[in-house]
């Protein structure tokens, strides 16, 4: 019988026997029991729901896994204790576990590849990110993009709070303080561009760790090129030979704002903006030459 048709039964039963629907649907305080085939009810309805995990798992025993967990075990629990239980529950069958729509560039500020591999694969860390870029171009995949990484910490843009929920991580094996070499760039403008065709994300949504997290970060830094990457179509630069005057009544914070920065510590929104844009030069100050690139930009995207 079809799944559809299952339901339909099952509520009719559900009505006709004037059974209370919360005994009947809802998993309150029944065990969470996987298999291919979920009884509902045993003597009349029998309801094939997708596989949803390895064994059989009681509430109880859910909460007392071990740390020692697979990935596909982590989410499957993460599912079972998104269950509102005071909803009734029968299952969907159409969804995701996300969708990525943001692409957050970070460099790691660490050594080497190795290092930052070992660093998200350590308990007490939590961070973590989807891809890691060696110096060589190397690419070290680390979660399922449809997976929530743990990258962007506290942070903000526009209306977004929860920018981990939104985006992919991809940290740039670099220290900071170094240009990114070449098969670095090449490897990781390949990747986005899969990324950005997979998952359609828009090409003003790949930013910087600084971006949405002014106050606290200041990734990548300013060797990145995000000039080059505006050129391939993931993010945005400005217009270099129309860098007209802004008009006296231009407002440089609301500029900032509608280009997603928080604005609420402006020295550090306007730090952020300098050092990704300008470069050369990252004080607080906005100079009438960071205004007309500002001015460019809002006009030219926002
Ligand atoms: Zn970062």
């Amino acid at each position: 019988m079809r799944r559809t048709s299952c339901l339909y039964l099952l509520l009719l039963l559900t009505l006709a026997c004037g059974t209370p629907k919360r005994k009947v649907l809802q998993a309150t305080n029944a065990p969470i029991i996987r298999s291919d085939t979920v009884k509902i009810n045993t003597e009349s309805v029998t309801l094939a729901l997708p596989s949803i995990g390895e064994a059989a798992v009681t509430e109880a025993q859910a909460v007392a896994i071990p740390p020692v967990m697979s990935t596909e075990n982590r989410v499957q629990l993460l599912m079972r204790t998104g269950i509102n239980k005071n909803a009734d529950w029968t299952e969907a069958i159409h969804y995701d576990v996300r969708k990525p729509n943001f692409v957050i560039i970070h460099h790691t500020a660490q050594h080497s590849l190795s290092q930052t591999v070992r660093t998200f694969q350590l308990e007490h860390t939590k961070v973590s990110a989807h891809y890691v870029v060696g110096k060589d171009g190397r690419v070290v995949q680390m979660l399922n993009d449809y997976l929530r990484s743990w990258h962007a910490g506290r942070s903000k843009w526009g209306n977004i709070t929860d920018m981990n929920s939104v985006s992919l991580g991809i940290e740039l094996d670099n220290n900071g303080r170094e240009p990114f070499p070449e098969a670095q760039v090449q490897s990781l403008m390949t990747l986005l561009d899969t990324l950005k065709t997979k998952y359609q994300i828009p090409f003003t949504n790949f930013i910087g760790h600084a971006d949405i997290a002014p106050t606290r970060k200041d990734d990548p830094s300013m060797f990145f090129p995000w000039k080059r990457l505006a050129e391939r179509g993931f993010g945005v630069w400005y217009d270099e030979s129309n860098l007209v005057p802004a008009p006296s009544n231009f407002n440089h914070v609301d500029a900032l704002r509608i280009i997603g920065y928080d604005v609420t510590n402006l020295r550090a929104a306007i730090i952020a903006f300098k050092r990704k844009f300008i470069v050369t030069d990252v004080s607080e100050v906005l100079t009438e030459y960071d205004r007309r690139v500002l001015y460019n930009l809002y006009r030219r995207y926002f």
